[in-house]
């Protein structure tokens, strides 16, 4: 007994946890670590054995009370389940669980149980995203054995019938009054063990293959959407199905166009004669082709365009188009020449001089506002102090 593990501390529960809360426990951890789960990780397989036998214990009054008071001692000699045994302990432990999880414990033949789940994660740049693309992705999954069709048996041979259960599947496990119908240890309620296994697959009835799997990702899918393929995962466990794969999307970002929801966001530089006249603009689009636009005259830097429908199509919740997109959002940015020629100077000079003149309306109330500004509210309710700058000192 001794490195024992306090059963508490491996359910995770305080000492103070009531029935409920330790069955609760147990089952979230019983699911982690179980062996289905976790195939031939021996670490795993010790720390659902430690659960299972913490279980065992706490949930029964008298083996708590006494483990309360006396630890891991107080249960020496007490109607214990045999966990010495490894390979025999999951098969018990299977059925324990499956009376929790309303599966009906006992049963012969043994549990089956779904195949792991895998994942794969799946680059897509933008276009590839915005058109829908398919994806061959190269798997390594397990699959039923075609040597001996999943038995794990060598061909010709049969598994022979369980000694321990005389074929039956099943055991009977306690004593005095509490007698109860276990799945058989030994052969873990299938009646029968393998004497001669298969070569290809050493006895598991199962192989590791690689395979290439075709993904159709439709139009519209986005940076970390995740598509299922079902069955596609492992083999299932004793005819139990197998698990399905989840493909996860990841889209590379693009030099031009950024994503939010449905709209595709793209920086358009403007100058400032096209923002102040107006005029036709070209502006992209994802699938390489330029689109026309023609601005409104008088437009301000940082203003937005909004064109109808360029944007991404949607996917809706059965993975496919529901025919709604979104739009494409132009961000107009006026920019201010660094290098000018000389004509461009003159003209520039010139406009200056015209602009001195003829302040614009624009211009001219925001230098009313930066007077109200500064200018204390009852001096600028009376009399107005003319042109006289905001900075100066008072008096
Ligand atoms: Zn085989
Ligand atoms: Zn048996």
């Amino acid at each position: 007994m001794a490195g024992k593990r306090d059963y508490y501390e491996v359910l995770e529960v305080t000492r103070e946890a009531d029935d409920d809360t330790i069955k609760k426990s147990y089952r979230r951890l019983a699911l982690q670590h179980h062996p289905d789960r976790n195939h031939g990780n021996k670490e795993v397989e010790v720390q659902f054995r430690e659960c299972a036998e913490a279980f065992e214990v706490l949930r029964d009054p008298e083996k708590r009370a006494r483990y309360d008071r006396y630890g891991h001692a107080g249960l020496e000699g007490m109607n214990m389940p045999n966990f010495g045994d490894a390979d025999s302990v999951m098969d018990v432990f299977g059925d324990l669980l499956g009376g929790l999880f309303g599966a009906g414990g006992g049963r012969r033949g043994g549990r089956a149980a779904g195949g792991r789940d895998l994942q794969v994660a799946v680059e897509l740049d933008l276009i590839e995203a915005a058109k829908g693309v398919t994806k061959t992705i190269h798997l390594r999954r397990e699959e039923g054995c075609g040597d001996c069709a999943g038995s794990g048996a060598k061909p010709g041979t049969k598994p022979s019938p369980c000694r321990r259960c005389g074929g039956r599947g099943a055991v009977l496990m306690g004593q005095g009054f509490f007698r109860i119908q276990q799945t058989c240890p030994g052969c873990g309620g299938r009646g029968a063990v393998i004497t001669d296994p298969c070569p290809k697959c050493h006895g598991a009835g199962r192989i590791e293959v690689t395979q290439d799997v075709p993904v159709n990702i439709p139009a519209g899918i986005d940076n970390g959407m995740t598509i299922r393929h079902d069955g596609y995962g492992d083999l299932g466990s004793r005819g139990g199905p197998p698990g399905d794969l989840y493909v996860v999307v990841k889209v590379r970002k693009h030099p031009l166009f950024g994503r939010d929801g449905l709209d595709l966001h793209c920086d358009v530089p403007i100058t400032f004669s096209q923002a102040a006249l107006g005029g036709p603009i070209e502006a992209p689009t994802l699938d390489g082709t330029f689109v026309t636009h023609t601005l409104k005259r008088g437009v301000q830097t940082a203003s937005e365009v909004r064109i109808h429908a360029l944007g991404m199509p949607n996917v809706g919740r059965d993975g496919r188009n529901d025919g709604r997109k979104g739009d494409l959002v132009l961000h107009l940015n006026v920019v201010t020449p660094r290098k000018l020629t000389k004509r461009q100077e003159e003209l520039l000079r010139e406009l200056g001089e015209i602009d001195g003149v003829h302040v614009s309306a624009e211009h001219k109330s925001f230098l009313d506002k930066v007077k109200a500004f500064f200018v204390p509210a009852e001096e600028s309710s009376g009399e107005r102090r003319g042109s006289s700058p905001p900075s100066g000192p008072p008096g």
